[in-house]
């Protein structure tokens, strides 16, 4: 939430690109080291393309815009020269309804941030002044019974402003890069710092009635300090909702047309036991181009998909086949009322739901829970039974297997034996199913965690 929260983004980017170390050399020692098998390969869920929606700055209400944009400018008083007077203190849940319908009508999901004590303003689970306690009262309950089912919920740190002392629970005193939450105060902290921190944003949102899986950084948050921020990640959301096997967290957004946006699946642990976990870190190939941060920047469709259907970001990264993962900030997509983001999100939509039939829209702990079981699932095969062990479990896993005209596919797990139906192509293919394609087979089932057989006769 700032001009640029881009720029922080890029220049993480650019600092990968050039010292290759911040990813590839401190990364990779903590990644999931990839499952290898020449006969078996472990496809995207229903052989389709992952795609989602990634919400930034949205909480209760509040206009983040509206609070965020003097704060900004008082650390930065040469930026951040927006008139905030003029924008709308509230964006209202009349509008939260409209654009629930919308995606509810086209299967639209992905995260959604609830800023627990946003802009500094009033505390999501308590009050918020400016508002009644019942409007902040429909207004949760609007986000837990409506928006849950299809949004992940996430804190985007405390304030998305001011640092929180959370040992008293006031920002601290000084109005200083340094203890904005956008930029210096997580650079340097170790992991327990930070998970303390995060823990202390995701019990705000748990006393609200929300769960979360997983965190969103504002702005530059963790930039410098990706690591600390995975572990903690994955602790605080460990430590405040417990046993949560898969975390994630929101960082990274990459937009150039050949880097890569597939899940980083870090830290994972346990997994032979009963209390396995890991943590991934969810990848947005976009920018905002909708409305920006401010809801006073416009943004353009042909970003996206141009209008004869063949360029654009999300063109490059579904047909690469990687999970494209659009984000935008939530005053953008109301646009003071005029909903300039909201517009061009929907002829974003027209559009690829005109070019593609193969996307699969999922939410972000969906997408991370896949990339964790297809990157840590032990496969043994010996061309007739594979055996399959699973530390997580994972909806319309899709496997593609040399192997000769299958006449037979029996699943068994926890005593239990299945036989998959066969169908005839790629299109039909669901959860219980296969087909066969010349000398493969492309079989799709809910992956139960601890031990599966499938018997191919
Ligand atoms: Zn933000």
């Amino acid at each position: 939430m700032k001009p640029n929260h881009l720029t922080r983004r890029n220049f993480v980017r650019q600092a990968t690109l050039t010292g290759a170390s911040l990813i590839v050399g401190a990364d990779r020692s903590v990644l999931a080291r990839p499952f290898q098998n020449h006969q078996v390969a472990v496809l995207n869920p229903k052989d389709q393309v992952p795609i989602s929606f990634i919400i930034d700055d949205s909480t209760t209400l509040v206009n983040m815009a509206y609070f965020g944009i003097p704060q900004f400018q008082e650390v930065f008083p040469d930026q951040y020269l927006q008139d905030w007077r003029k924008l709308p203190r509230e964006i209202p849940d009349d509008f939260v309804r409209e654009f629930r319908d919308y995606c509810q009508a086209h299967g639209v999901k992905g995260k959604y941030s609830i800023v627990p004590y946003p802009a500094c303003t009033g505390w999501v689970d308590r009050f918020i002044p400016g508002w009644t306690k019942q409007e902040l009262q429909e207004s949760l309950q609007l986000v837990r019974e409506t928006m849950q089912p299809d949004w992940d919920i996430h804190p985007e740190m405390v304030s998305h402003t001011r640092v929180i002392d959370v040992k008293t629970g006031r920002p601290f005193p000084d109005a200083h890069e340094k203890y904005m939450e956008n930029w210096g105060w997580s650079q340097d902290k170790s992991a327990d710092e930070l998970g303390e921190y995060l823990a202390y944003a995701l019990k705000v949102l748990k006393n609200a009635g929300l769960h979360c899986q997983g965190v969103t950084t504002p702005g530059g948050f963790g930039s410098q300090n990706k690591e600390n921020l995975a572990k903690a990640t994955l602790a605080a959301v460990r430590e405040v909702y417990g046993e949560v096997d898969v975390t994630h967290y929101f960082r990274d957004l990459y937009t150039e047309p050949d880097e890569s946006v597939v899940p980083l699946v870090k830290y994972p642990a346990d997994l032979h036991s009963d209390h396995p976990s890991c943590v991934v870190s969810v990848i947005g190939c976009t920018g905002d181009w909708f409305g920006g941060w401010d809801g006073l920047t416009p943004g353009s469709v042909d970003q996206f998909i141009t209008e004869d259907l063949s360029k654009g970001r999300m063109v490059e990264v579904i047909n690469r086949g990687e999970p494209a993962i659009m984000v935008c900030h939530w005053p953008g997509i109301y646009y003071n009322g005029q909903k300039t983001g909201f517009k061009i999100f929907q002829e974003v939509v027209r559009r690829l739901e005109q070019k593609y039939g193969n996307l699969n829209w999922m939410k972000n702990s969906e997408i991370a829970r896949y990339w964790a079981a297809k990157a840590l699932t032990e496969i043994t095969f010996d061309g007739q039974r594979m055996h399959l062990y699973a530390p997580f479990a994972a909806d319309s896993f899709t496997l593609q297997v040399n192997v000769r005209p299958v006449n037979v596919l029996t699943l068994q797990s926890k005593g239990q034996s299945v036989k998959l139906e066969k169908v005839t192509s790629k299109q039909q293919l669901k959860s219980g199913c296969y087909y066969q394609q010349h000398e493969q087979a492309v079989i799709c089932f809910d992956l139960p965690r601890g031990n599966t057989e499938l018997l191919i006769g």
